[in-house]
């Protein structure tokens, strides 16, 4: 039965928390790190826990499909490529029963040092962390599943990664992240600008040629000016009326 076997698979990964399920599951652009093609779905040791190596922790954790959670099993990721690309040169000698294709089998390595790479940015890690931290975890794998859709959202609607963002000022517990929270800090508020349609577009094809969101660009542009205009201003004494 599918919830049967939802509810041992939540058990199995019951002890990390809805941001650590959220923070792997989206690395890697949402796919599996060893077929990359298919979405991920679980929490993968890459080195596993039944080999004493591998520890239930964010840093031993890959996003991977279902299908290679299954096929890899208590296998590290790198006996498991050898096992599949063995089969592949000896496909009757029973290295593994499936395989993905070699070409696929040749860049596991690789992908793997890449997520690795993604999820321990510390910036990235503390961005979920502040964003989802807080919310409880749910019991149900496809509750957990609801949940990363969500944030897949949400991170869809940013111009760049919103943890890229410079931080609005320093805090140890919330998110200050101009591009997403830096609007909560107090002084610090939203602008809008109207433009017609040829700045608008130049605008952006200079924030594309500076690497920047146009929000930033607007800022960016904005701040010399201010300061330029600040220093004309007379010192004020106090004594202003
Ligand atoms: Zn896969
Ligand atoms: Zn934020």
């Amino acid at each position: 039965m599918a919830v049967a076997k939802q509810e041992v698979l939540s058990r199995d990964r019951g002890n990390q928390p809805l941001w650590v399920w959220i923070m792997v599951l989206t690395a890697h652009g949402g796919h599996c790190v060893y077929c990359a093609e298919r979405p991920s779905q679980t929490l993968e040791h890459e080195a596993p826990l039944a080999s004493g190596a591998g520890r239930d922790i964010w840093w031993n954790l890959v996003p991977a499909c279902d299908r290679c959670n299954g096929w890899k099993h208590k296998k590290s990721a790198t006996e498991w490529a050898f096992d599949m690309k063995m089969h592949h040169a000896h496909p009757k000698a029973g290295f593994a029963r499936n395989a993905l294709p070699l070409h696929v089998v040749e860049g596991i390595k690789e992908r793997i040092v890449q997520v690795q790479r993604e999820i321990q940015d510390a910036a990235r890690r503390k961005w979920f962390e502040r964003h989802y931290g807080d919310k409880k975890t749910p019991r149900l794998r496809s509750e957990k599943h609801e949940e990363v859709e969500r944030c897949t959202k949400v991170l869809a609607r940013y111009p760049y990664p919103p943890w890229e963002s410079t931080e609005a000022g320093a805090s140890e517990t919330v998110c200050m992240r101009i591009l997403c929270c830096g609007y909560h800090q107090k002084d610090s508020n939203v602008e809008f600008v109207t433009l017609p349609k040829a700045d608008r577009e130049d605008l952006k094809r200079m924030a594309y040629a500076r690497g920047l969101w146009t929000g930033d660009l607007i800022g960016a542009l904005l701040k010399p000016a201010l300061e330029k205009w600040r220093q004309s201003q007379p010192a004020d004494d106090g004594k202003a009326a």
